[in-house]
């Protein structure tokens, strides 16, 4: 499952309809969201207030809590409450959380209210502000070396993308923003949230100052990049590295850039070095001459398939010579009649070719190589018999069909076993013809 959502699309339904904005601290919260300004707890104990239904799924309300619901572009949280496996969690338009469960605890529910106990899953929630942080500092990083600004993002399950409104990033501009992009995670600036007010958030330099006005969540990289933002994040910018950026394809006018932040990247690094270790051990060498080695090999296996095909072309006329020397006389015409059980029909055709090379001839060959019955009918320029017709006579006769050309004709689909009988009968339209 992947999420796609925007901060800038999310800022300006909230202006156009009026509906709760995300990035504003709701009024009338029914769910106190710890994460806001603690996103590295991972073990909190809460007051379950309901065992409630979100479209049709048990859900669970509590007072307070730490599980994130998926919003902004960032998915939510997954863990345990009480040990009961939470599977998803939403936010409802009143400020609730609702936790949703694979099925109801029934019995072991206990008092409501009660206490319960929650665990979120920490590699995917640090994954999360991993990948999230590093998208602040991307976007941030375009506006500023570039002025590409950040029309969309995803965060997916494996990787995540920007879209810049730029209608292309050039390879040096792509490898620039990777080489500073790093730099800001060696210089391990401070990330910090905190709310501001209408008054105090006009001296918020933000990349996209939303129009809302209550109190609204600023994610700042220290001195950095300031958005208005609901999201998890780590504490600073050495937490997201490294930063890889995997590619860019233009897309009706704007660039998506693919990235991996944190351990993502970092697990993509240890799969391509095993992968490159492995290519250079089969060719027992150093990593570095692996692409020269492939390219080389390359050359060679095509030098070698021409060769083949030569000697085999080669190996063929020989043979082609001696099943000649077995061919009917039919009129002023050398028939050679041959059926093949092993035969591809590619060497059928390069057969074929053989024999039309030669004077006065017509071959009638035939192959049931795979379980799969083919015929191939052709003659020298000098004859004037048309081997589409004979063939699709042939063929109908044993239920079979095909055609062609009158020097070139390929057809199959009868019964194996009737492949001697319908050359036979072949031979005996061309003897009835000529007698
Ligand atoms: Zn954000």
């Amino acid at each position: 499952m992947s999420i796609r959502a925007t901060h800038v699309l999310d800022e300006q339904l909230s202006i156009i309809t009026g509906l709760p904005f995300e990035y504003k601290l709701p009024l009338t919260m029914t769910t106190k969201r710890l994460y806001y300004t603690d996103a590295y707890t991972t073990g909190f104990d809460a007051t379950l207030l309901e065992v409630t239904e979100h479209e049709g799924r048990p859900a669970l309300l509590l007072d307070q809590s730490y599980f994130y619901p998926t919003s902004g572009g960032q998915a939510n949280d997954l863990g345990t409450i009480n040990g009961w496996p939470v599977i998803d969690v939403v936010a409802g338009e009143n400020g609730q959380v609702y936790h949703i469960l694979a099925a109801l605890p029934g019995a072991d529910l206990g008092a409501i209210p009660g206490p319960v106990h929650g665990e979120i899953d920490w590699s995917r929630r640090y994954d999360h502000m991993q990948q999230h942080a590093g998208q602040h500092l991307l976007s941030q990083l375009f506006y500023r070396h570039f002025g590409m600004e950040t029309l969309s993002v995803h965060f997916g399950e494996s990787e995540s993308t920007l879209d810049l409104d730029a209608a292309a990033v050039t390879p040096a501009e792509l490898a620039q923003a990777e080489a500073v992009a790093n730099e800001l995670v060696y210089a391990a600036l401070p990330i910090t949230a905190y709310f501001v007010t209408d008054d105090e958030l006009a001296r918020v330099p933000l990349r996209r100052p939303p129009k809302v006005s209550g109190e609204i969540r600023i994610v700042e990289i220290q001195g950095y990049d300031y958005s208005a933002c609901g999201g998890t994040h780590v504490h600073n910018t050495a937490e997201i590295g490294p930063i890889k950026l995997l590619r860019q394809e233009r897309r009706r006018g704007q660039t998506r850039i693919t990235f991996l932040c944190g351990k993502r990247a970092l697990a993509d690094y240890l799969r391509k070095h095993d992968l490159l270790t492995q290519a250079a051990a089969l060719y027992s060498t150093d990593v570095a001459q692996v692409p020269e080695l492939l390219a080389r090999a390359q050359e060679q296996v095509k030098t070698l398939q021409h060769q083949v095909d030569e000697l085999m072309t080669q190996l063929l006329s020989y043979e082609a010579e001696e099943v000649a020397e077995a061919a009917i006389p039919v009129g002023s015409r050398q028939v050679v009649v041959q059926h093949w059980e092993d035969r591809p029909v590619e060497v059928l055709k390069t057969m074929a070719h053989l024999f039309q090379e030669r004077p006065n001839t017509i071959a009638l060959l035939a192959t049931t190589a795979g379980g799969k019955a083919t015929a191939i009918f052709a003659r020298s320029a000098d004859v004037d018999d048309h081997m589409g017709n004979l063939l699709r006579d042939a063929l109908k006769a044993f239920g079979g069909g095909g055609g062609g050309r009158p020097e070139f004709a390929q057809g199959g689909g009868v019964a194996l076993e009737q492949m001697p009988a319908l050359l036979e009968y072949a031979l005996k339209r061309l003897e009835l013809f000529w007698k």
